[in-house]
């Protein structure tokens, strides 16, 4: 028997709609096999707790995280209390605090999922972005001076490591090595910024002379976002500082459809900490409470997570499942459909019980 133990943390808005829905498909899988457990412990950390509380989780939750096996997150984001105060109290101490320094965030059309970009077929775009998680431009490092004079001046630091910049690039190309294209876009801005981003240049450069195998090419990330739309087939593996790749990857997902099905994964590398998975998107305020959530990026991350737990059998069942549901035109309004959460999470359920995967 392989037992897991899972951290859950819906936190807000939506989160705990595609979470709860996730739990689901998780004890479905469980009861596809013989030798799998999951035991889900739930959080209620988020904008609730911080209104009861005055912090986002408490001060030993990473502790308290710890030992777990793998943390699934929901979204965070309160109409209420400022975002940054959402996202640093909660996510990006995670993040940090456990060293998941590499956000991988797959991005492919799946069946039966029209994509935005005019005659973009489901093998057109197939992409891999990996996003540098614990550095670059929100390192948090900065401040204000004379707030609210007109002198006043305010600083958004960048911190670039060799250590740091080194790491993701060999992350990167270790997963572009697995691909069946072996095809690494590096991207940066480094005709404008001429320090950290060159510094990035040169990295790549030389960590590149360890895959001989992988096919390589950099680019500016404002060409990047024409090269992602008119030429999606030239891509495959992508890696881009925090920021870049944060915007990218808003733009992946909404080539692929929707923010709804674009999931993440935020790893620790070398397994010193549990790692967490969710779905790119925030806590979707306009649709909380209406039961239209789309669960599909929840349900890819759980893959994601399996997947990293080594269990590749149940990922894959997973993800066929969610592509026979997609396939069927079992849709959220997001993606042109009319089917609810429920009715989504139903259907991939039965996938799951039925799957000869
Ligand atoms: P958002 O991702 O919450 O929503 C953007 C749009 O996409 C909305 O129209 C929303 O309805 C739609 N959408 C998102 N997920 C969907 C899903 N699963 N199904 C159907 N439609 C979906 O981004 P936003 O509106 O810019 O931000 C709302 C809040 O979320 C803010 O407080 C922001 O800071 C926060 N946020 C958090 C995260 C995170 O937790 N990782 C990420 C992005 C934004
Ligand atoms: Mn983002």
């Amino acid at each position: 028997m392989r037992e897991f133990a899972i951290a859950a943390i819906p936190a807000d808005g939506i989160g705990p709609e595609v979470v709860d829905a996730s739990l689901e498909v998780l004890q479905a899988l469980e009861e596809r096999s013989d030798d799998l457990r999951f035991k889900v412990t739930s959080f209620d950390w988020g904008s609730d707790y911080y209104r009861k509380h005055g912090v986002m989780m408490p001060d030993d939750g990473l502790k308290q995280l710890k030992g777990f096996d793998s943390i699934l997150f929901g979204a965070v984001g309160d109409q209420q209390v400022p975002d940054h105060v959402t996202l640093w109290g909660l996510r990006l101490q995670i993040c940090q605090g456990f060293d998941q320094y590499a956000n991988v965030r797959p991005t492919r059309i799946l069946p039966g999922i029209q994509s935005p970009l005019r005659n973009c077929k489901p093998g057109n775009l197939d992409w891999i972005i990996i996003r540098e998680n614990s550095e670059g431009e929100y390192s948090g490092v900065g401040g204000r001076a004379h707030r609210g004079h007109p002198e006043e001046v305010a600083t958004e630091v960048s911190i670039f490591t060799r250590t740091g910049v080194e790491r993701i690039m060999r992350y990167a190309f270790e997963v572009a090595a697995t691909r069946p294209r072996k095809l690494l876009t590096v991207v940066t801005k480094s005709n404008a910024q001429k320090h950290g981003m060159v510094m990035w240049d040169e990295i790549a450069e030389e960590v590149s002379k360890d895959y001989p195998d992988v096919r390589w090419d950099k680019m500016l990330v404002d060409a990047m976002t024409v090269r992602m739309t008119l030429k999606p087939e030239s891509l495959d593996t992508i890696v881009a500082t925090n920021l870049h790749a944060d915007i990218l990857s808003d733009l992946a997902g909404a080539l692929a459809g929707s923010l709804g099905v674009a999931p993440t994964a935020n790893i620790d590398p070398e397994r010193r900490f549990p790692s967490m998975f969710e779905p790119i998107h925030g806590s979707a305020f306009d649709i909380t409470g209406k039961g239209i959530a789309n669960p599909v990026a929840s349900f890819w991350s759980t893959a994601q997570m399996l997947d990293h737990l080594k269990e590749t059998k149940a990922a894959a069942r997973l993800m066929s499942a969610i592509e026979r549901t997609t396939a069927a035109g079992i849709l959220t309004p997001d993606v042109g459909g009319d089917a609810r959460t429920k009715d989504v999470t139903r259907a991939v359920v039965d996938a799951i019980r039925t799957s000869n995967v």
